[in-house]
């Protein structure tokens, strides 16, 4: 993303805006400036403020006379008075950002928008846990938080060396020029993105060694990680085998979502195992 600085006027509005709190306003040359380590490319600015086309020279000498009169000229807060937002053409690898960054543009692996995975929410039809198997989505970075790929690429290591599956319908994997060895492109290691998600299934009893192994990852890793567990509930709509294990480990269980499998199916392998409701 680029401001422009001969549109600028300084108003920093689009300070708040920016859930990176990449965009700040430089004294030395008194415009707002984008910090294009940190901006991850989602394109909150641009499209999330409206752009007025007010003329900034004329913005900039009413600030002014109304500074000399202690008064102040402020645009609306959700406003850039004078659509200094240019975004720039992205190429590779930059335009990674992008795709796990701007919640609008679906990714070319899968056709899904965001961070480019249904995850297990869609596991009634799409059957990728099965009984006896445990689902994980182990999630990284968040707004203001955001991760660089060479932290996913420590993680992704690791579970490779326990040996376990990645999924292959999700756009992580897809940038890997090594699955079974969870070895991302080396091009991509410097890119910062606002959030992704890397899925793998285990079966069940290996549900604590890989929940202590996430463990183990992230305290060497510079960003937040949200682990996500996925099961098939038990006849009764319960599930027994999995919830066990997250207690004694100090989760705390409460149900979040079930899907009861009213949808069509459409991993015909999976069409052979009984479709149970799935609980996440
Ligand atoms: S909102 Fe527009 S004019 Fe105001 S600081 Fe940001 S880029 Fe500059
Ligand atoms: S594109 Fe996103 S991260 Fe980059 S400056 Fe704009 S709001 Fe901030």
């Amino acid at each position: 993303m680029h401001i422009n600085p001969d549109k600028c006027v300084a108003c920093g509005n689009c300070t708040y805006v920016c859930p990176m709190g990449a965009i700040y306003i430089d004294p030395a040359i008194g415009r707002a400036k984008v910090n294009l380590d940190e901006c991850v490319e989602c394109y909150a600015c641009f499209n999330g403020m409206s752009q007025e086309h007010l003329n900034p020279t004329l913005v900039r000498l009413m600030r002014k006379a109304f500074q000399f009169m202690r008064l102040r000229f402020d645009p609306e807060p959700d406003v850039c008075p004078t659509a200094a937002f240019e975004p720039e053409e992205l190429t590779w690898p930059r335009v990674v950002r992008r795709a796990f960054s701007d919640p609008r543009v679906p990714h070319e692996s899968t056709g899904v928008e965001g961070r480019g995975t249904e995850e297990v929410k869609t596991n009634d039809v799409s059957g990728r846990v099965r009984a006896g198997e445990v689902g994980f989505t182990i999630e990284f970075g968040r707004p203001g938080v955001g991760v660089w790929m060479r932290d996913i690429q420590q993680m992704a290591w690791a579970l490779a060396d326990a040996g376990v599956a990645f999924e292959k319908r999700n756009p992580i994997t897809s940038l890997m020029t090594d699955v079974p060895r969870g070895t991302l492109r080396e091009d991509i290691l410097n890119e910062k993105l606002m959030s992704a998600i890397l899925e793998i299934k285990v079966p069940v009893a290996r549900t604590e060694e890989i929940i202590r192994l996430v463990w183990d990852v992230e305290k060497r890793i510079d960003t937040v990680v949200a682990l996500g567990v996925g099961a098939r509930c038990a006849d009764s709509g319960d599930e027994e085998v999995i919830a066990p294990i997250l207690e004694r480990l100090g989760y705390h269980l409460e149900r979040a979502k079930t899907n009861i499998g009213l949808g069509r199916v459409t991993n015909s392998a999976a069409a052979a195992a009984p479709l149970e409701a799935v609980k996440q």
